[in-house]
């Protein structure tokens, strides 16, 4: 019998928690260009920003139709009024609710009165593992009653180690059996490193919907990878059981503008989308990857929208030195290859990537 897998939820907060970045102050339209790719890339939910940002989120909205579109709000009316207004256009709006463990009473009123404006409410509990949780656990069952269609459990500080938060999130499952009829909100943040740690232990945990961002961006050292949190759950699928509704091959490009419209430059190094995520320089490796392109790639480049490179430096070998010389149309062999090799390694030393010409322009000048 085919058992089809288990769905989980995207939910975007490039906008509202990257937004939140130091140094970041995205306009509506920027807003707007962004959303427009979330939906490309098939995310089911784009967090717009605070009910404040009247403007941002009807930019969203105009820009977006499939994924539902949330503005983040306080128990408080005039948050909730804003979060209305903000939300009118809306084909899909979701008011998402964040209270203290303090506001026990407040929820219910927030809940049924953001429920007047919003299909979708997610109460997310804040700082939820800082708390107790049974006490969290109570909230999330006073918020499914009063008719929240998702419950959140953010690791707002980014403090929890991942088999911690799967225990706690577990821990309020039993806890809570209204939870099975909502789906659970998992939110990391990387102070110290384990955002998508944390995540995909929160979905090994029951978590059916994950709030991420694109590369990574958000508060502090930011919060869990989108591309890197998604392609985890594709590449590693025989473990997971899961799937979600990225079409991965819109990574790069949502990558790249995001880096473009916040500024934040993606580290060369960063898993997926930075320019070395695909890129082989030393020789042994270069050798394995002209030999069979999966030696020490896990990941199929093309199905995140990218290229593998191998580029020529200090750590590169003579076979692909060979083949890089022959695609520039130069063709070596012999004791001239060694020679040329020779003179490669000798600039490739110096540090930096070498281009081809510049060994050979070094003998004809
Ligand atoms: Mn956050």
């Amino acid at each position: 019998m085919f058992v089809s897998p288990r769905r989980i939820q995207i939910f975007d907060t490039t906008l509202r928690d990257g937004g939140e970045s130091p140094g970041v102050a995205l306009r509506p339209q920027e807003k707007a260009e962004i959303a427009a790719e979330l939906e490309r890339l098939g995310v089911d939910v784009v967090e717009a920003g605070p009910a404040g940002d009247v403007e941002g989120a009807r930019a969203v909205t105009a820009a977006v139709t499939a994924p539902a579109v949330a503005v983040l709000a306080r128990a408080q009316q005039h948050d909730l009024d804003a979060a209305a207004g903000a939300l009118a256009g809306a084909r899909r709006p979701l008011v998402h609710l964040v209270v203290s463990t303090e506001e026990e009473t407040a929820v219910r009123w927030a809940v049924e009165r953001a429920r007047a404006h919003a299909a979708e409410v997610q109460l997310s509990v804040e700082d939820a593992t800082a708390a107790d949780s049974v006490r969290v656990a109570h909230l999330c069952g006073l918020a499914v009653e009063a008719g929240a269609t998702a419950v959140g459990l953010p690791d707002a500080a980014g403090r929890m180690l991942p088999s911690v938060y799967a225990a706690f999130l577990a821990d309020v499952r039993r806890r809570c059996p209204a939870l099975e009829r909502v789906a659970l909100s998992a939110h990391c943040h990387d102070d110290l490193g384990l955002a998508v740690a944390g995540s995909l232990a929160a979905v090994e945990a029951g978590a059916g919907r994950v709030e991420c961002t694109v590369n990574g961006i958000g508060a502090r050292a930011g919060n869990a990878s989108l591309e890197e949190l998604v392609v985890a759950l594709r590449v590693r699928a025989d473990h997971f059981g899961v799937e979600t509704g990225v079409d991965t091959s819109r990574i790069a490009a949502v990558s790249r503008l995001v880096a473009r419209r916040t500024g934040y430059v993606v580290q060369p190094n960063k898993a997926i989308v930075g320019a070395n995520a695909f890129a082989h320089e030393a020789g042994i490796h270069q050798d394995g990857m002209l030999k069979d392109e999966r030696t020490y790639q896990i990941i199929d480049p093309s199905e995140v929208g990218v290229r593998m490179t191998l580029p020529l430096g200090k750590h590169s070998g003579r076979h692909a030195f060979a083949k890089a010389c022959a695609e520039r149309g130069i063709h070596v062999s012999g004791e001239e290859l060694n020679a040329a090799f020779r003179r490669f390694k000798a600039l490739a030393d110096l540090g930096g990537a070498v281009p081809i010409d510049a060994v050979f322009e070094e003998v004809t000048a």
